[in-house]
Parts: structure tokens; C-alpha cells; sequence
């Protein structure tokens, strides 16, 4: 069974709040999120609830992200 519980997290740019929906699985493992607060939008690949406001360039998104929480564990040829 998925338990979907709200919580507000930050923009990983620019800190503004957004109100999520964070599913977990009975075991405790992130499944996804749906972000409820308009602007906003999921950030995927680090395995834990991430937003970021829509207007922010991927790019800038993923660096903010890999300052935090380090690169994804997906291989990457850069
Ligand atoms: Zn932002």
C-alpha cells in the first residue's frame, strides 16, 4: 500500500514554499511526489521529494540539486 502525506519543501533554487503530496511505499521508499501549489513542479532522480518553481532552466535546477544532495545515481557521459 502507497501513503501519500502533505508537506511543504522549498524551491532547491530559490527556497520558495510548495505545498506536496510525498507518496511513500509500506516500507518507507519514496515513490513520488505531486506538487499542489501552482508554479511549481517535481524534481526527479534523487530519490526524495524535490521542487522547484517552473520557471527555473533544468540546468539550474540540477545544479542546485548536486550541490545539495549529490549527482543522481544515473551514469551521466559529461
Ligand atoms: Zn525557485
Amino acid at each position: 500500500m502507497a501513503e501519500a502525506k502533505g508537506e511543504a519543501h522549498g524551491c532547491i533554487v530559490c527556497g520558495r514554499l510548495y505545498q506536496l503530496y510525498v507518496v511513500h511505499d509500506s516500507e518507507g521508499k519514496y515513490l513520488g511526489s505531486k506538487v499542489m501549489t501552482p508554479g511549481g513542479k517535481e524534481v526527479q532522480g534523487y530519490n526524495r521529494p524535490l521542487v522547484a518553481c517552473e520557471r527555473h532552466s533544468a540546468d539550474e535546477i540540477r545544479r542546485a540539486a548536486d550541490r545539495v544532495y549529490g549527482r543522481p545515481d544515473a551514469d551521466e557521459d559529461e
